[in-house]
């Protein structure tokens, strides 16, 4: 299918959603007959921006995060908000190894691997307003 296709949730921050936001973004890709490897990247990367939100975002409070996906000539865009916290520097906070929460024992490398598993991670964030992460990613290129 050529045409726009889109879809978006809204969901409360609890951790526990993380996996829904993962399986319903891979269940609205199933028509496009990602391969298994394309499959667990995008579900790595919706992860990461879905945990980051919940624990840096929101930082254990509750609020709502967006998750909206289109999908379109086997190219799909992938979009993460929240509006909690945002961040200060984006470009540190996308530095492999940089993180602000060591005392969770987070490596750091959220932003690490949806560079490497998307082909574009697009961040816009502003302190107290929040974040909002893009991610492009072109299916079928047999890579
Ligand atoms: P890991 O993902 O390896 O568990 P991490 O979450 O700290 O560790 P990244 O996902 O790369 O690492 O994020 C880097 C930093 O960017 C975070 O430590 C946090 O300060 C900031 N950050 C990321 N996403 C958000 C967000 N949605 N809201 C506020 N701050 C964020
Ligand atoms: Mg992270």
């Amino acid at each position: 299918m050529n045409e726009k296709n889109e879809m978006s949730i809204r969901f409360d921050s609890y951790s526990v959603n993380e996996g829904f936001a993962r399986v319903a973004v891979a269940a609205f890709l199933s028509d496009l007959d990602p391969t298994l490897d394309e499959l667990a990247d995008v579900k790595t990367a919706v992860s990461e921006a879905v945990t980051n939100s919940i624990i840096h975002g929101y930082d254990n409070r509750i609020g709502k995060i967006y998750v909206s996906c289109i999908k379109q000539n086997q190219q799909i865009q992938i979009e993460v908000v929240d509006y909690g916290k945002g961040i200060e520097d984006v470009g540190k906070a996308k530095e492999p190894f940089y993180t602000t929460r060591p005392e969770l024992e987070r490596s750091g490398m959220g932003f690490a691997f949806m560079e490497a598993f998307m082909d574009d991670v697009e961040v816009d964030s502003a302190p107290g307003q929040g974040t909002t992460v893009r991610m492009v990613k072109q299916l079928g290129t047999g890579e």
